[in-house]
């Protein structure tokens, strides 16, 4: 069963008269390319466990268990579960939780099915949840080794822009601070079924063994780059003097700019990771 050939994919959906949801985003991935793409950057064999979100027809899932040890698709929409009974029956190492990713408890689930197996989680979402999923992961830590994930492409510029260019803001420092993220490749419109009306990009985010920088508070570093990328047309100074998450004077603001080794013009979009730990930490002890 090759779910990647469409009328195959067809086939399978009127037999169990499937009908596409445009506001669960289900574009299902026709490409054998891509899909060879995503299993390959996933870098998983028989030891690995994949937590795959938003299996749809089982495309991707068949692809992910002809390879991985156990396979674990979370799926929130019932009408899929008969038709992925049916796409996954050959693979006894893939199986299917019904439920909405934003609500599963994902440490119990990964503990539960995984064990000590290495994870590997692979989605193409709907876009508007992906960084939100995202950014649940690298926050709480759970404990994955990489995400691999469709998202739309300017969402995969700005993950991986680096400081100073027109992509870079606080999703950019986000990702970066917990992952090395990687350009995969890109999915034109004609390789899903619905077409989508925009270009997409997979990209891998290959979690950090540790966070790339030592931060004293690292709420109040994401305060201070918010701040930073806030006003981005504003000198750093400016930024954050102006900023109600560090409510600070603008003269301790501008010590604390000196005292990082900071040019006191530059603008927020120009610092590093180092540089906004460095003047995060200096900031917290003058307040
Ligand atoms: N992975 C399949 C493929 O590549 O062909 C389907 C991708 S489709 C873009 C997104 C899938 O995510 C759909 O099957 C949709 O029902 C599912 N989905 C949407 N929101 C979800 C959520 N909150 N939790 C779990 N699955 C979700």
């Amino acid at each position: 069963m090759k779910l990647s050939n469409p009328s195959e994919l067809k086939r399978i959906i009127e037999k169990h008269g499937f009908s596409f949801s445009k506001s669960l985003g289900q574009n299902f991935l026709i490409d054998q390319n891509v899909l060879d793409k995503i299993v390959e950057a996933s870098g998983i064999d028989e030891n690995w466990g994949v937590l795959e979100i938003g299996p749809g027809a089982g495309t991707l899932t068949r692809e992910l268990a002809a390879r991985a040890g156990a396979v674990v698709a979370v799926e929130i929409d019932k009408s899929l579960i008969p038709l992925l009974e049916d796409t996954l029956s050959d693979f006894d190492n893939a199986s299917v939780v019904c439920e909405d990713v934003m609500k599963v408890d994902l440490k119990t689930l990964i503990a539960e099915r995984f064990g000590d197996m290495p994870v590997a989680v692979v989605a193409n979402l709907p876009y508007y949840i992906t960084t939100p999923i995202i950014m649940n992961f690298l926050e709480n830590e759970i404990s994955v080794k990489s995400l691999t994930v469709m998202v739309q492409k300017e969402v995969a510029d700005r993950m991986a822009a680096s400081p100073g260019g027109k992509d870079y803001g606080a999703l950019s420092a986000a990702v970066q601070f917990y992952t090395d993220p990687s350009i995969i490749c890109r999915a034109e419109p004609h390789c899903f079924m619905p077409q989508p009306k925009v270009e997409s990009v997979v990209i891998k985010l290959s979690v950090l063994d540790s966070p790339r920088v030592e931060v004293a508070n690292r709420r109040f570093m994401f305060d201070v780059i918010k701040s930073a990328f806030g006003q981005r047309r504003k000198t750093l100074l400016n930024a954050l003097s102006k900023s109600p998450y560090i409510s600070l004077e603008k003269q301790m603001v501008a010590e604390a700019i000196c005292e990082a080794g900071i040019d006191q013009g530059i603008r927020g979009e120009k610092l590093n990771l180092e540089e906004f730990a460095r003047l995060s930490d200096i900031i917290l002890k003058k307040r």
